[in-house]
């Protein structure tokens, strides 16, 4: 069972949790309980972090982070004490998530539970800090913004559980229920949209952790802390046909960096691409075009957190290669995700129709199989989920009741 920061805010929502975890384990089930921390506190430590300095040290940012999630994970213990039950808190390192040394976004290389299966062998309820564990260093390690998610997941492929992911919605909606106030919660959602909505900007799962429960087959039920409402499953169900849009995404995160006068002959892209991933920036989208005079322009996404590190990084690019660059930091994101897109033409060319009518250009698009993304103006993002929403009623109506379509 795993609560993000919201659910945790204060003391009072701790002891909703924790009762939440009480009643769970009542009914014979060993449970574990994994905690974000409460509310804002990640972001209130990192701006912590920025005021002593511009570019903390990675190991001390993690030793200050992952904090958070354990001042929620001891409270909740002590809440389910007092409720009459045993319960011990365990940081990340004691919980046995074994990461490799990146700090601030590391990745799981093992997990030995040892700790855990003892604790609820002894009848108690065992309480994780989300979102860190230990270096193969021995260092204190974050896995990433968002992360306690991939915690959850993790710890139920290793200990062979459920997944639920308790948040502040009461599922997964067709699109963010904050800006469509009529979205509608989906039932479920194939593992592999799920990938796709999260990659695009669905906040209510976090990527990796997505990715992690596909590699490894563990259902994840995403569903509300303050209600009992059954939620959004997302797992395979071969009996079903595949909706053609379940949702539609956005995202304002990202900034769109492009270079002009790439040279066009080989091992150019790999040089520009080796350079940013050895920076450690993700890329998402990558669009080149079409070499006309020589030379290409090359034009791709990356986080707005990560421009200063692109900076760094791009400059030394440049002047080795010759090229010129220059960022959008005014765009934003807006993707159709839907797996019988597949087989159902026309998706593209209505979005891009829904666009025009509302006067919205589109300034890049890319595709997947199943996905279809426009970047537009980053203060027309709201305005154009709302109107794809709309026109996309039909088919949004369907994919929530799960029926087949035609
Ligand atoms: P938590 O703190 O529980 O991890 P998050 O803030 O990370 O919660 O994720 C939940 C939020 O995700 C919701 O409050 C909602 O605004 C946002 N969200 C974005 N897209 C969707 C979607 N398609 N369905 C549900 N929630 C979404
Ligand atoms: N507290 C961390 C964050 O805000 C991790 C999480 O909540 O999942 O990113
Ligand atoms: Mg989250």
């Amino acid at each position: 069972m795993k609560f993000g920061g919201t659910s945790v805010a204060d003391t009072d929502k701790i002891r909703n949790v924790a009762r939440r975890m009480v009643a769970t384990h009542e009914t014979g089930r060993p449970t574990v309980g994994v905690v974000s921390a409460m509310g804002e506190t990640t972001d209130t430590l990192a701006a912590l972090a920025a005021e002593v300095s511009p570019r903390p040290h990675p190991r001390e940012m993690d030793m200050l982070l992952s904090t958070g999630e354990r001042i929620t994970a001891a409270l909740c213990a002590m809440a389910i004490e007092d409720m009459g039950h045993r319960a011990v808190s365990l940081t990340g390192s004691q919980a046995g998530i074994v990461t490799d040394t990146r700090h601030t976004n590391a990745k799981i290389v093992d997990i030995r539970p040892k700790r855990i299966t003892e604790a609820l062998d002894a009848g108690m309820i065992v309480l994780v800090a989300g979102f860190q564990g230990v270096s193969t260093a021995y260092d204190v390690t974050t896995l990433g913004r968002g992360a306690s998610d991939l915690t959850a997941v993790a710890l139920a492929a290793a200990l062979g559980g459920d997944c639920e992911i308790y948040t502040d919605v009461e599922g997964v909606y067709t699109a963010d229920p904050r800006i469509v106030p009529d979205a509608r919660k989906l039932a479920r959602v194939s593992p592999l949209e799920m990938l796709e909505m999260a990659g695009s900007g669905a906040r209510v799962l976090q990527l990796r952790s997505v990715e992690f429960a596909r590699n490894h087959g563990v259902p994840i039920h995403v569903r509300s802390t303050f209600s009992g409402t059954e939620g959004t499953w997302i797992r395979e169900d071969p009996s079903m046909e595949d909706a053609i849009i379940s949702g539609i995404t956005h995202t304002v995160d990202e900034a769109y960096v492009t270079l002009t006068d790439v040279p066009d002959k080989p091992g150019t892209a790999a040089g520009i691409f080796n350079a940013v991933a050895a920076a450690g920036i993700n890329v998402d989208t990558i669009i080149q075009n079409a070499v006309t005079h020589g030379d290409a322009d090359v034009t791709f996404s990356i986080p707005r957190d990560d421009l200063p590190l692109m900076t760094d990084t791009i400059e030394g690019l440049c002047r080795v290669l010759g090229l010129h660059w220059g960022v959008d930091d005014t765009a934003g994101k807006i993707s159709m995700i839907g797996a019988g897109m597949k087989s159902h033409p026309g998706v593209a060319a209505r979005m891009f129709q829904t666009l025009a009518d509302h006067g919205i250009n589109v300034r890049m698009i890319a595709t997947s199989p199943i996905k279809v993304s426009c970047v537009i103006a980053r203060d027309k993002v709201d305005e154009a989920v709302l109107a794809l929403h709309d026109a996309f009623q039909v088919e949004l109506e369907l994919a929530q009741s799960g029926a087949a379509h035609a």
